[in-house]
């Protein structure tokens, strides 16, 4: 292991637009950040297209790049990913899905995508999934897992499987739930599409009297009365960021998606009690268990969704106060690291502007700071000073390249 250490801090969705009704600021621009404002000034800051510039990617596929893969070669789909995060190895062939807890109605009308947030009882209702028989299928077995609240992974297993089909979720309320389609000629894609419309038929059938949902309606709660599968994907082949650059690394993440392409990239996982991916997070624990994983780790990858949830609430101000509470929570450990060996980036990995209450092809705020950094002497972290910062723009399969050289781990191309 080198002397060098990275802390990489991706806050999800943090880069925002500079819009005219919000005084020609972001949320990062108008949030108090003593500590950002401080690693910003001494160090480069620029802005990162995290695939390229206008793509706008999910955080999976964001991640993938930021972690040094290619994402139009390496991404499969969501399900592996999420899998992966579960603590579920994957197989080549099987296909993975995420799928959401939500509430129908008799008419397969979606009254709740996420079944009234439901935070309890989901490992009780896998159980009954698991036990789930699809049709007219020989040689194919189902596993299904909940992971983190109203979501949960469902596995096929078997041969003749593929990726190639539609969501059955209809990522909104108020309408009905989709049939799963193939989306090639293939037989294999034919086949898996026929087995989820399977399942989520026989998922409704069983889970709405289940003991959980009739719990939560005499309680008043939304039943969690079938699951919508979505997102199918399957393994991909990364190399792992050990194979590649001998790099220890650790990821401390709430979402199971990014656990998941952090996982596969041969991340240790670290688990933090309080850190729930939501906007009640344990941010401070989360600091902490990223100052200890530094001990034994070259790179830490700290992972906040809260700043995404607040953007796709389109809430301006929750989202600088969530940023606020990331940069408190960074000034506390900041002490703790030593300045002369421990670079520090902070950055997103894709932009959800508060105007779009969803993700956007804008680049996002890079910082990166650490011995041997020049400094850009900004006074403020913030899209407007970074966009005039001395690192200019850079592209998502930069940034690994960059710490694995600070860390004296990249390979010397050529003579
Ligand atoms: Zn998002």
């Amino acid at each position: 292991m080198s002397l060098r250490k990275a802390l990489l801090v991706v806050c999800d969705g943090m880069g925002d637009r500079v819009e005219r009704e919000y005084g020609g600021e972001t949320p990062l621009g108008i949030a108090k950040t003593p500590t950002l404002d401080r690693l910003a000034a001494s160090g480069y800051v620029g802005l990162m297209d995290p695939v390229s510039p206008g793509i706008r990617p999910g955080s999976d596929y964001a991640t993938t790049a930021l972690l040094g893969y290619d994402p139009s070669i390496y991404y499969t789909g969501r399900g592996g990913l999420e899998a992966a995060g579960a603590g579920i190895d994957l197989k080549p062939g099987e296909v993975a899905f995420r799928c959401n807890f939500s509430t129908v109605d008799d008419s397969l009308t979606v009254i709740d995508r996420r079944a009234g947030r439901i935070e309890k009882g989901t490992t009780d209702l896998a159980e009954t999934i698991r036990e789930i028989k699809p049709r007219g299928v020989k040689g194919l077995r189902i596993d299904f897992r909940a992971t983190v609240a109203h979501r949960g992974v469902l596995i096929l297993k078997g041969k003749g499987l593929s990726r190639m089909v539609s969501d059955v979720d209809p990522h909104d309320n108020g309408v009905k739930i989709l049939r799963c389609e193939p989306l090639d000629d293939s037989s294999a894609a034919k086949r898996t599409a026929a087995v989820v419309n399977s399942i989520v038929t026989q998922s409704f059938r069983i889970m709405r009297d289940h003991p959980v949902n009739l719990a939560r309606v005499k309680e008043g709660k939304r039943p969690a009365n079938i699951i919508l599968p979505r997102g199918a994907g399957t393994l991909p082949g990364f190399k792992t960021l050990h194979e590649l650059y001998d790099m220890k690394v650790a990821c401390i993440a709430a979402v199971a998606l990014v656990k998941g392409v952090c996982r596969i990239a041969g991340a240790e996982l670290v688990n933090v009690e309080g850190a729930t991916g939501g906007l009640d997070t344990n941010y401070e624990g989360k600091a902490w268990a990223a100052v200890k994983a530094l001990e034994n780790h070259d790179l830490t990858l700290l992972h906040v969704k809260a700043t995404d949830v607040a953007s796709h609430d389109g809430d301006f101000q929750k989202k600088a106060s969530v940023i606020e509470k990331i940069d408190s929570a960074l000034g506390k450990i900041m002490p703790s690291l030593n300045s002369e060996s421990t670079y520090v980036i902070v950055t997103a990995d894709h932009s959800t502007p508060v105007s779009v209450r969803d993700h956007s092809g804008n680049p996002v705020p890079l910082l990166i700071s650490g011995p041997g950094v020049p400094s850009s002497g900004v006074s403020k972290f913030s899209e407007n000073a970074v966009s005039r910062g001395n690192l200019g723009r850079l592209h998502g399969l930069d940034l690994m390249r960059i710490i694995a050289d600070y860390l004296g781990k990249a390979k010397k191309l050529g003579f």
